[in-house]
């Protein structure tokens, strides 16, 4: 099925692997692309180049940054005795606009999740292990999703983390099972968050 010549098509197929975007979306995306003047253009791959370039993990947190320490971990007013885990760096963006969370993160970059072949291994987790070894850290929040996944991944991390001899939390039931924390206003994060409960 190749109607376009061969850079179409491919700017088409590369579009289509992004999250969200089906087949009639690439296309769009592709046309709308070879209309745009050449300035534009450039723009946009400049954008896509330096971000993909100059943002990496922290080294303390993993959330993305493009220092070698983010500035959530870096600012000392923070809270360093509680970290509040999340599955991805969106989350840790909504729980940064509620402004009622002053302790630091650990972002995992996914969930545990056998059916989809997502190991503890996969994710962000040996990092918050030796975080827990080397700093004062009191409490552990976990702010996984509330989906099968999310919460699977908490037990896992509770389990390990308890021994430990941390105070471990979860989030509340303010956020609707299922639910993706990006998309959950900033209210409902805030009243989670308020209503942890000790695992
Ligand atoms: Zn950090």
């Amino acid at each position: 099925m190749n109607f376009y010549t061969s850079p179409i098509s491919k700017l088409i197929e590369e579009f289509s692997k992004l999250p969200g975007i089906g087949g009639k979306s690439a296309q769009r995306l592709a046309f709308h692309i070879l209309n745009m003047d050449e300035e534009s253009v450039k723009r946009l791959t400049d954008a896509i180049t330096t971000a993909k370039k100059e943002i990496h993990y922290c080294s303390i947190c993993c959330n993305l940054t493009d220092k070698d320490v983010c500035p959530i971990c870096s600012n000392d007013e923070r809270d360093k005795t509680t970290i509040m885990v999340v599955e991805n760096p969106r989350d840790l963006v909504a729980y940064e606009k509620t402004h009622e969370y002053h302790g630091l993160y650990h972002v995992l970059h996914g969930a545990i999740s056998p059916m989809a072949g997502i190991s503890p291994d996969d994710i962000k987790l040996k990092e918050l292990i030796e975080r827990l070894s080397d700093e004062e850290i009191k409490e552990v929040i976990l702010a996984t999703n509330p989906n099968v996944t999310g919460e699977a991944t908490a037990m896992y991390i509770s389990r390990l983390i308890k021994p430990m001899g941390i105070k471990v939390t979860r989030i509340a039931n303010g956020v609707p099972v299922g639910g993706d924390l990006e998309y959950i206003d900033q209210v409902t994060l805030s009243r989670a968050l308020e209503g942890r409960r000790e695992m």
